[in-house]
């Protein structure tokens, strides 16, 4: 169950988050990833399995995703 079939790279969300890259997972489970960045401070995330428009970021909105360092 996906709810970014029309999110594209590019687009950004009403909270500020960046979609860079979409990702198909190279597990076993093959979820799609987005690789995201927010605006606001810079951080680069990626998200499984989340509905892009509603993303808030791991590092200044306490969302949910794994930082990338
Ligand atoms: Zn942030």
């Amino acid at each position: 169950m996906s709810a970014n079939y029309h999110v594209a790279e590019g687009d950004q969300n009403a909270l500020g988050q960046y979609l860079v890259a979409r990702a198909t997972s190279c597990s076993a489970d093959r979820r799609p990833h987005l690789k995201i960045a927010c605006i606001h401070c810079g951080a680069e995330y990626v998200a499984a399995e989340v509905n892009f428009h509603a993303c808030k970021c791991p590092s200044c909105q306490n969302g949910a995703g794994n930082l990338l360092l």
